[in-house]
């Protein structure tokens, strides 16, 4: 079998980087490893809010290229930043030529671009006929109308290399292993988030205890192939996830309990405390960074939320996804008790250490002091909110990882580098695969569509001006 192009992975980054391809002439295939008609992929599960550090991806180029560098702290590749930001608007406008829809809603930040038909926001994985669902199977009958193909049931399971350059890739097929040959390959196989070993060598000694809040399919097949071909993987430590609640790893049924309800909104407001009652982090710097921060302790199982009757009430209600009711609508544990010693009791928690915790938190917020506490407690953009008022509530959680950051290093045109900087001819990676958009103490979360649509695009481009 020869083509053009090989696309490992059928996700928005493959079918957008062929059908791009097939645009600009040439013969390209995508090669995807699940088998079903409607394959599950982290593309298919999205929530569907394409953005760049949650700010809307149609701003012009030099606005969001400040965004990523202020919000990276100048760590996301130059060059490949700038590439990001000026083609973001163009990603967006060439999507919607090709049938896709989008709504505009109101995310914290601001207004985002959301996939239309928009999720329902149902609990569970309720993707089926919604915005990327949608897309995704417009994007394979534009590949099939522009002549080039679309294989399901085909996983690659290593490179084809001669002489330092990628000539095609070894798939196996109906249980035997084909060799495609091919002028360029791109890597879009969505990243490692479900590869627990890699998860650990990469992010965490406590991979074991994560919640994979992520289609099954991303075991990080490229990045390995990438890296036997000599590329560069850089900019690991991070990945973009969620607190969730504990149920979801240690009760059956769990499936009702990702990717909704969110309970980030009540993290951030609330307290989250270890067993012996003491504050495990800075739980206003956010849901993202909260989920890494608790993805590094000693015990992420270990972790429990605590509030009061006025956060159950207003900050648990909001929003599409809001934890009230969605916790009790699931059936999962949600402890209650008007006072916080019988609380402790039944989560589990040291009594006095939760009391004096507290106590502590609770005159710091009274005084205007609370950011000098130990973790510190950030006050915006959400503040934290005293545990006053009964009932008071417990609720188990721990993080639950969606996309990695870090990955593959590729420059400008999507090309994979080598360590010393030059490319690996032939070989191309887009979406969440690839590393360079991302960093910062804050962990900053470029969007895992944003990398999927303009690397998508930018790693065709990339091919058709390599000839
Ligand atoms: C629940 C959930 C909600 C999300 N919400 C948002 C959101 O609102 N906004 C946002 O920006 N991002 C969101 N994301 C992240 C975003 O959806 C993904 O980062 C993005 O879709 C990744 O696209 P991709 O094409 O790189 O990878 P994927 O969509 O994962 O596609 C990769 C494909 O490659 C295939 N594959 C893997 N290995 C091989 C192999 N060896 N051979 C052949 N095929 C292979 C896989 O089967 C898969 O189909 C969410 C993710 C999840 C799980």
């Amino acid at each position: 079998m020869q083509f053009d192009v090989v696309a490992i992975g059928g996700g928005f980054a493959g079918l957008i980087a062929a059908n791009r391809c097939a645009q600009l002439g040439l013969r390209a295939v995508v090669l995807e490893k699940e088998s079903g008609e409607r394959y599950l992929c982290n593309s298919r599960y999205t929530t569907g809010i394409a953005h760049i550090l949650f700010q809307d991806m149609r701003l012009p180029g030099g606005q969001l290229l400040r965004i990523i560098e202020k919000g990276t702290e100048g760590e996301a590749a130059p060059g490949l930043a700038r590439a990001f930001a000026e083609n973001s608007r163009r990603a967006i406008e060439w999507l919607v030529a090709e049938g896709g829809k989008y709504i505009m809603v109101n995310a914290p930040t601001g207004k985002s671009i959301m996939l239309a038909p928009p999720r329902r926001f149902n609990q569970g994985l309720d993707w089926e006929g919604r915005g990327a669902d949608f897309l995704l199977r417009t994007l394979e009958a534009n590949l099939r109308k522009r002549g080039s193909s679309f294989m399901r049931g085909a996983a690659v399971q290593a490179l084809a290399m001669t002489n330092g350059t990628c000539v095609g890739v070894d798939a196996l097929i109906e249980g035997k292993l084909e060799r495609i040959e091919a002028r360029a390959v791109i890597i879009a196989d969505g990243g490692f988030s479900s590869n627990r070993d890699m998860v650990r060598k990469y992010i965490t000694p406590r991979a074991d205890s994560l919640l994979i809040r992520a289609s099954h399919t991303a075991m990080g097949d490229g990045m390995r192939m990438a890296e036997e071909a000599g590329a560069k993987l850089h900019g690991f430590g991070a990945f973009y996830g969620h607190p969730v609640h504990r149920d979801a790893v240690t009760r059956p049924g769990h499936r009702m309990l990702w990717p909704f309800p969110m309970i980030d909104p009540i993290t951030q407001v609330g307290l989250v405390v270890t067993p012996d009652g003491k504050r495990v982090a800075d739980e206003g710097r956010g849901g993202i960074v909260l989920a890494n921060l608790l993805a590094q302790t000693e015990d992420p199982l270990g972790a429990t939320l605590i509030f009061d009757d006025v956060v159950w009430n207003t900050v648990a209600r909001k929003g599409p996804a809001a934890g009230n009711p969605m916790i009790l609508k699931s059936g999962a544990t949600l402890h209650q008790a008007s006072d916080l010693t019988t609380l402790a009791a039944n989560a589990g928690i040291s009594a006095s250490g939760l009391q004096a915790t507290v106590n502590e938190l609770n005159g710091a917020i009274a005084d205007g002091t609370a950011e000098s506490l130990t973790p510190r407690r950030t006050m915006k953009p959400m503040a934290a909110m005293p545990v006053s008022t009964p009932p008071f509530y417990a609720i188990p959680i721990c993080s639950g990882i969606t996309a990695t950051m870090g990955g593959i290093a590729i420059d400008t045109d999507c090309r994979a580098l080598r360590p010393e900087g030059s490319h690996i001819p032939g070989l191309f990676a887009a979406g969440s695969t690839v590393a360079g958009l991302e960093g910062g103490s804050q962990m900053a979360y470029m969007g895992g569509l944003s990398k999927a649509f303009v690397l998508g695009l930018l790693s065709a481009e990339g091919i058709a001006r390599a000839g």
